[in-house]
């Protein structure tokens, strides 16, 4: 099974070709011309992985707190990261880059801060 796929790590924006098992293993890749594309299709085809941004509410501000993901979690759990930071409840004053959720979901990442509140 054959999947095109675009790699995203820099502007030169490979398009690549991706031959799967019919079990969804991952067996070659053409089409990158750096290995850095390579390891990309190897990832995006058996666990896509995304950085999430979201803004959520803080007790004692009028302004919703922007936040991100520390590093990219599975694509797939996606959904309950929103669902978790829908709950989560916080109050001013925040600071850029302070940790709001630690390892949500263990997933090794955290929900951080990207601007402070006072
Ligand atoms: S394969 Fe390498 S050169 Fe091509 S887009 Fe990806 S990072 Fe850039």
């Amino acid at each position: 099974m054959e999947q095109n796929i675009t790699c995203i790590n820099c502007p030169v924006g490979c398009r690549m070709t991706v031959v799967m098992s019919d079990s969804g293993g991952f067996l070659s890749v053409s089409g990158n011309t750096c290995p850095r594309g390579a390891a990309y299709a190897r990832q995006e085809c058996t666990l896509p992985q995304r950085m999430v941004t979201a803004v959520i509410s803080v007790s004692g501000s009028r302004i919703p707190l922007s936040v991100k993901t520390s590093r990219p979690v599975p694509k797939d759990l996606i959904p309950a990261v929103m669902r978790e930071l829908s709950r989560v409840r916080i109050c001013v004053p925040v600071h850029s880059g302070q940790v709001i959720i630690p390892d949500i979901l263990h997933t090794g990442s955290d929900i951080i801060a990207t601007r402070s509140l006072t």
